[in-house]
């Protein structure tokens, strides 16, 4: 290693204490590999100049030699200017400044050669560049001449005086001392199988490249070299995992599983299905823990399938448990899995907080002595010293909706062996029976609808093996979807009432609980109160998340059961809620949710065989963005495409599940959603590595092994994934 690069960045001239102090504080530039990893986020090419014949307004900056011939000052107040002839030894062209004009007089010479760069445009029906840059030719060094770097700035900077020129002049005093080659941080072997940029010409042209193509080869390096570690980190944590963790194998598929597939099934499996199932099957009775991640479509049925899994765990003599993220979530499953167990000898339990006292004890004992075949709760039974007789599996639904902290705490729970007393079996109930601890651990799924980029699931969840149901069951109407704005709602209402005299149930959907006079944001119970005036035929529903559990599920059921027509609800209704009936999906302030929660909640209907509709209903006032993200709304269906399209609109960092995850991955240049390919590269590279040499123990891959434990000390949370 060179530890030159760690030098403080006041050992560069012109950087005293003042300058060091406000780098650090805005861009986190402390040393000079700070700097030297601080990229330009553009560059503008003067390698090339132009002849006024070859200008169109569309270009961007271009750069063109020649002379003034002559100055003309006209207009008056705000049209005050001044023009001059610009001469390029062929043809003339304006140039026009409307401000500093004195000082430019007075600068400027006439019958001398400039190098003018700017943008051409029209001004007055003539093309003409306004206030260009204009430089010397012969004060033009060949690096100036060629592409030239453009770093960002923030306001505090810009106030001292801190300009993009300024960073252009550290960065390159700090190449004229880097005089030795920056040492390469990927193996030989690696850089001639994949024809990278050595990482010393890398960081020189990417600060200054000579051409476009030089430029974009020094990125996909520094590009590709973030990313690999990345998944280097991830998959050499996730092999050991691997290892490390005996599965328990259930080679059994028996009596009920195959009774409720054969004679309670209601319908057949899709494909889908039945695949994923299959994949399940195989890692169950691979020996190895399953670290499954099911991603499906909101309504592609993963909780038949999360079911029969749990059946195929049961068949070999294991408890299980599924874990929701809400009680109006958990208690659907309850409903939903005793209604497709019917009178299937399988004990099913809920476990929530409310749940105290006699009935809670009384499902303690059946999980000690292990009568209870399936338990479902929400995340508060694994924080609670729930104790299992024999916990074979656990299920996580709708896994983007706990937050970083409850999924670490979910995750390490899953991954203690299953003698450990909170979730598997206790010693002493080994001991009781006179079994010996097998060592081996809970089988593990994790259910999610979000539907994520594979690129971006390969980073987040990279650990993790990946089913897809990709394909909704048979008779599914796609959900027409429209936008509409909040200033006519008499169409509105009059498609609401046809729709509940067709006998259909429906949702309306509000941002947030509490009036905020700052978003100007409907109150749902304002609305409740003024729907009910509007229809005071029909019984309407209010859930929100500012009431008390039991009042949300007894407004909850009504609506369940038909008894009111119309759900008014915040977003707690987002996840998982089924009521196949509800044909209907009027989302107000559209304009204040994101892709992934309208994507969700207009899952909630679509689920009966008729023709349903989700309505966005949104202000008037709307940026582009959101413009875009409702258009996208209204042309697909496909939570897939939905995904990539938010992954490009806001970029991973904004997305659900990134954020949630908390894991900072701190690209500088690579950015998941747009670098998908260089994901695919980084990953099949980091599984060609490890497939060589698990351990990094080879002399080769010295320096992949040094780096990692860096990263690894960096970046303590990546722990947290795997
Ligand atoms: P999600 O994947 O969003 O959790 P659900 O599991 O709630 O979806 O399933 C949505 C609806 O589809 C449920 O009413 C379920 O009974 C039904 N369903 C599931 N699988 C099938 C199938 N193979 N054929 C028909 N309907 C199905
Ligand atoms: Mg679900």
């Amino acid at each position: 290693m060179n530890y030159e690069l760690d030098s403080a960045i006041t050992y560069l001239p012109g950087i005293g204490p003042q300058r060091a102090k406000l780098l650090e504080a805005e861009l986190g530039i402390k040393t000079w590999r700070d700097l030297l990893y601080t990229f330009p986020y553009k560059h503008i090419d003067r390698s090339r100049l132009y002849k006024i014949r070859e200008l169109t307004t569309d270009m961007p900056f271009v750069q063109v030699l020649g002379q003034f011939l002559s100055f003309e000052e006209g207009g008056q107040g705000r049209k005050h200017r001044l023009t001059g002839h610009f001469w390029d030894g062929e043809m003339f062209m304006d140039v026009t400044w409307f401000h500093g004009i004195n000082y430019i007089k007075k600068s400027v010479k006439v019958r001398k050669d400039y190098i003018l760069f700017g943008r051409p445009g029209v001004y007055g029906g003539r093309l003409s560049v306004i206030h260009p840059d204009l430089d010397n030719p012969e004060s033009m060094t060949l690096s100036k001449m060629s592409m030239q770097p453009y770093y960002s700035t923030t306001e505090r900077m810009k106030k001292a005086g801190m300009t993009s020129r300024t960073l252009e002049n550290f960065t390159s005093s700090l190449f004229s001392k880097l005089t030795w080659t920056i040492p390469e941080t990927l193996p030989g072997y690696l850089i001639e199988r994949l024809h990278l940029m050595s990482l010393d010409k890398a960081l020189r042209a990417a600060h200054y490249p000579t051409t476009a193509d030089e430029l974009s080869a020094a990125n996909m390096r520094l590009k590709f070299e973030e990313l690999f570690f990345i998944q280097l980190v991830i998959m050499s944590y996730a092999r050991k995992r691997q290892q490390e963790r005996v599965g328990r194998r259930f080679t059994r598929v028996g009596e009920q599983f195959n009774n409720f597939y054969h004679h309670y099934l209601p319908f057949p499996l899709t494909e889908a299905q039945k695949r994923v199932i299959r994949e399940m099957h195989a890692d169950m009775i691979s020996g190895h823990q399953m670290n499954r991640l099911l991603q499906g479509d909101v309504g592609s049925g993963k909780t038949l399938v999360a079911l029969m899994v749990m059946l195929i765990a049961i068949d070999n003599g294991c408890q299980t448990c599924i874990m929701a993220p809400t009680e109006i979530l958990a208690e659907q499953h309850l409903q939903t899995f005793r209604d497709f167990l019917r009178d299937m000898p399988i004990r099913v339990e809920l476990l929530t907080g409310n749940i105290k006292g006699k009935k809670r004890s009384a499902i303690e004992t059946g999980l000690l002595d292990g009568s209870i075949d399936i338990l479902i709760g929400t995340h508060a039974v694994i924080e609670d010293n729930v104790q299992f007789h024999d916990l074979g599996l656990v299920i996580i639904d709708e896994q983007h909706r706990f937050g970083v902290a409850q999924r670490a705490k979910l995750w390490e729970k899953s991954q203690t062996p299953s003698n450990s007393p909170v979730m598997g079996r206790t010693k002493e109930s080994l001991a009781l029976t006179g079994e010996v601890w097998r060592g081996s651990f809970p089988h593990v799924l994790v259910m999610t609808a979000t539907p994520i980029p594979r690129t971006l699931a390969m980073t987040l969840y990279g650990d993790l093996d990946v089913s897809v149901i990709d394909e909704l069951p048979p008779g599914r109407k796609p959900v027409r979807t429209m936008h509409i704005y909040d200033n006519q709602p008499e169409q509105l209402y009059r498609g609401v009432i046809r729709e509940i005299e067709a006998g259909h149930q429906v949702y309306f959907v509000y941002p947030l609980v509490q009036e905020s006079e700052k978003l100007d944001l409907k109150n749902v119970q304002d609305e409740f109160f003024h729907l009910k005036e509007v229809f005071p035929q029909y019984k309407i529903s209010m859930v929100h998340g500012k009431m008390k559990p039991t009042e949300k599920d007894a407004e909850m059921q009504k609506f369940v059961s038909g008894e009111t027509q119309i759900l008014v609800a915040t977003t707690v209704i987002e996840v998982g809620v089924n009521v196949p009936n509800a044909s209907v999906m009027i989302i107000q302030n559209a304009e204040r949710f994101g892709l992934a929660q309208l994507h969700q909640l207009r899952g909630r209907v679509g689920r009966g065989a008729e023709q349903s509709y989700c309505i966005l209903v949104s202000n008037f006032k709307l940026s582009a963005e959101t413009r875009k993200r409702l258009q996208i709304m209204t042309e697909t269906n496909d939570g897939f495409e939905i995904a990539e399209a938010d992954l490009k609109l806001r970029g991973p960092g904004d997305l659900e599940g990134t954020q949630q995850s908390g894991i900072a991955f701190n690209l500088k240049l690579a950015n998941l959603g747009r670098d998908g390919q260089l994901v695919q590269l980084a990953r099949d590279t980091a599984s060609y590595v490890l497939d060589a040499d698990p351990e990094l123990q080879a002399k080769d891959n010295a320096l992949l092994r040094h780096h990692m434990q860096e990263l690894k000390k960096e970046h303590r949370d990546w722990s947290q994934i795997s």
